[in-house]
């Protein structure tokens, strides 16, 4: 339920609203627009049946969510929502762009990367040391080996670390060296997990499950914010359809389609979308032109030895060609890149 309070509504009518409300086991989250104040209320709205809420002091009118998502939806939250992670903002003017390897594979390799990546001016160094493989026979990641190599690559570049988590009892340890916590798409309706990001404070980025419908995938994202963190970056990464030429079919409808449904800020995965090299330039264009807040891709120095997804890597010229051709398409989209 969204409470729209008048202009001229004073701080002790809204406190009151507010304890009303509470006082009957909903959860309420005030979001101060420009113009006015408007109340989220959560939870078993069956209780607000008794409630004459139009009648309060200072309600101008009282709205359902029809969502099944709530937090998430744009009907909570009409504006954009700007998530900053140490002074940097995803969901802004700015396309972020996040790039690194499938996997930390070692040290020098990490640092040689960042400082690459650096130098086009990227904000974000992405990096599995807890890898989803496929397989339980390939190359499982680095561990908490690998999380000190991200960041040893922050403190020597200022770049912040993204990576994925994969298990509840890994969380204290990936919090204290991660910028952004990533949930991969086999993980997408991992609830318990889910949940357990949703009560730190730390951003996390959501990558799309392999067969969720953009409905389950915002239902997901609800389940972090109803714990309280709100810090949510929606990532497409394509879903699996008949196709075989490519990896999955990177679902770019999805970009523009989630802006309308969420406030929430969208990037998109175009290695794993496509998962061939060679597709993943014009694919990172096509993301920017859709209306994405960020590009999130695989970098490795030389992708023939790399330990998982050689083949979707980019090389560091292509990458810094790649970076060249989305600048260009995020100035004719009116943002900064
Ligand atoms: C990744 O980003 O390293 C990854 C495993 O992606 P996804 O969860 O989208 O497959
Ligand atoms: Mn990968």
């Amino acid at each position: 339920m969204i409470i729209v309070l008048r202009p001229d509504a004073t701080e002790e009518q809204i406190r009151h609203i507010k304890e009303r409300l509470e006082d009957l086991g909903l959860a309420i989250h005030v979001s101060k627009g420009k113009e006015r104040t408007v109340l989220g209320a959560i939870g078993d709205e069956r209780v607000l049946q008794e409630l004459p809420l139009a009648a309060f002091p200072g309600v101008e009118k009282v709205v359902p969510i029809l969502k099944p998502y709530k937090l998430a939806s744009r009907e909570f939250h009409s504006e954009d929502t700007v998530i900053h992670i140490n002074g940097v903002p995803i969901g802004g003017k700015k396309i972020q762009v996040i790039a690194g390897p499938c996997a930390v594979e070692n040290r020098e390799m990490l640092l040689y990367i960042a400082k690459e990546i650096k130098s086009e001016g990227v904000s974000f160094i992405r990096g599995g040391a807890f890898k989803p493989r496929t397989s339980p026979y390939t190359f499982q990641g680095l561990g908490l080996e690998g999380l000190k190599y991200l960041a040893e690559a922050r403190e020597k570049t200022g770049l912040l670390v993204v990576t994925e988590l994969m298990d509840p009892r890994d969380i204290e340890m990936v919090y204290e060296y991660t910028d952004v916590i990533q949930i991969g798409a086999r993980n997408m309706q991992n609830f318990r997990l889910l949940t357990e990001v949703g009560s730190y404070d730390k951003p996390v980025i959501l990558k799309r499950g392999l067969s969720a419908t953009v409905k389950e995938f915002l239902m997901s994202a609800e389940y972090i914010m109803s714990k309280g963190n709100h810090s949510v970056i929606l990532c497409e990464r394509g879903i699996r359809t008949f196709e075989t030429y490519t990896r999955n079919t990177l679902d770019l409808s999805a970009v523009p389609l989630l802006k309308q449904l969420s406030h929430l800020p969208v990037i998109v995965d175009p290695s794993h979308g496509v998962g061939k090299w060679d597709l993943v330039t014009p694919m990172a264009r096509a993301g920017v032109a859709a209306g994405a807040d960020g590009i999130l891709v695989e970098v490795h120095p030389d992708p023939e030895k790399a330990l998982s997804d050689g083949e979707q890597s980019l090389k560091l010229p292509v990458f810094k060609e790649m970076m060249r051709q989305i600048r260009a398409i995020a100035q004719v989209m009116g943002r900064e890149l």
